[in-house]
């Protein structure tokens, strides 16, 4: 037997059947048509966004990075409830004004946009965060063909990292952002040009639980940005200070408190340096707003044993939740937090048993040994934190099965 990880206190039950948003399992995938589907809830988005908020400095963006999830339905409600989105596409691009996001609160990030990606964004007029100083040129060559004053914030590549995050994007050599010892010049370079500078952008890292992490990194990114800006001697308009606001996935995760984090960055910025007076500051966060408030709901198709193991095996599989697989940014395989829907809170089997994907390869494995109530073909099982790099980071087209269904609860 192996633990799962915790599931989000959002879910409730009746008779034994999961609810999601007050509504029964198995009557939203009738709802949807079929299994797999990921259900998301905008009440628990909205109640993240309101909890977030309320934890934060009064005046502090809050962006959405939209690869974290970017399911047009939520997008759309997305526009009401946060201050800008985070593109790395055109393709997310376009999604984000499509859904009603104005261009002058998106910004794009992303190493390796290509020219017309970076004509689009001129364009529209949206923030490019500069990733390197030939990217910085192209934006002002395409800049000055089409005749528009680009938008440009320098992306740093800090000199630090997030401590105890999942995915260090900070910190020795990356292929993200302007080493910070050159960011000055390249910064200099834009206002030179002529273009529109809109200050550092500087993101340290993923996944982070720990508040005291965030707390630092945040400490740290301002400094940085007030030695670069005194460097260039001008006052940058913006500073996004990044994220890095973790989940709890895994056995032993605990949930981050957003307070603290937010009562160390409003001392902190109360006393920033004088260049940063007039500095508007915002935060990008995927993971943190959605996760919660999506459940991936597949079906058992078969029930068999192997040498005194019994497997579970669904419809559903890694090609539409390849992180709950263990197959995305993990080391070790952990699980996720799982149940039957259909039997929500039932007493359990003294028999662990491993819910295995329809994938024809040993990677496809939901949950590995996990304790759940006994399980019979036609059971539906619930896999949590389905929100963020779910359907869409999943590589949907391996083995050709059908794309996974989606159903957005309001
Ligand atoms: C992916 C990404 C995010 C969102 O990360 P989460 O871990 O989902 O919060 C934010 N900013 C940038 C630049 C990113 O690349």
């Amino acid at each position: 037997m192996k633990p799962t990880g915790p599931i989000p206190d959002w879910f409730a039950e009746e008779d034994g059947m999961l609810l999601i948003g007050g509504c029964g399992a198995l009557s939203l995938i009738d709802e949807a048509g079929d299994t797999p589907l990921f259900v998301y809830d905008m009440g628990i988005v909205r109640a993240t966004v309101d909890r977030l908020r309320a934890a934060m400095p009064e005046g502090l963006d809050i962006h959405y990075a939209i690869k974290a999830n970017p399911y047009a339905p939520l997008l759309g409600r997305m526009v009401g409830l946060v201050d800008g989105f985070d593109v790395a596409s055109a393709g997310e691009l376009d999604a984000a004004l499509k859904a009603g996001m104005r261009a002058d609160a998106i910004s794009f990030a992303g190493p390796g946009k290509r020219d017309a990606e970076l004509r689009a964004a001129i364009q529209a007029g949206v923030t490019i965060n500069l990733e390197s100083e030939g990217e910085a040129e192209r934006a002002l060559r395409i800049g000055a063909e089409i005749a528009a004053r680009p938008r440009l914030a320098v992306r740093v590549n800090p000199d630090f990292d997030l401590k105890g995050s999942g995915m260090k994007m900070g910190g020795g050599a990356k292929p993200f952002g302007v080493d910070a010892d050159r960011a000055a010049a390249l910064a200099r370079r834009v206002i030179a040009s002529g273009a529109e500078w809109r200050g550092w952008h500087i993101f340290a890292g993923s996944q982070a639980l720990n508040p005291g992490s965030l707390i630092e990194a945040q400490a740290q990114t301002l400094a940085l940005a007030a030695r670069l800006s005194e460097d260039v001697g001008a006052s940058p308009p913006i500073i996004n200070l990044g994220g890095g606001f973790g989940v709890a996935y895994f056995p032993g995760d605990m949930p981050l408190d957003p307070r603290p984090v937010g009562v160390a960055l409003e001392e902190a910025l109360e006393n920033r340096p004088s260049i940063l007076k007039n500095t508007h500051f915002a935060i990008e966060l995927g993971r943190f707003l959605v996760a919660e408030s999506g459940v991936y709901l597949t079906r058992v198709i078969d029930v068999k044993d192997s040498h005194g193991e019994r497997f579970a095996v669904v419809d559903g599989g890694l090609h539409h939740q390849l992180a709950a697989s263990g197959n995305f940014g993990t080391v070790v395989r952990r699980n996720y937090p799982i149940a039957v829907a259909n039997r929500f809170g039932r007493p359990v089997s003294a028999e662990p048993v491993s819910v295995v994907g329809c994938l024809c390869t040993p990677l496809d494995r939901l949950g590995d040994k996990v304790v759940l109530p006994p399980i019979e073909v036609g059971d539906v099982i619930a896999l949590f934190l389905a929100g963020a790099y779910g359907a869409s980071a999943s590589p949907a087209a391996f083995l050709g099965h059908d794309p996974a269904r989606e159903l957005l609860l309001d």
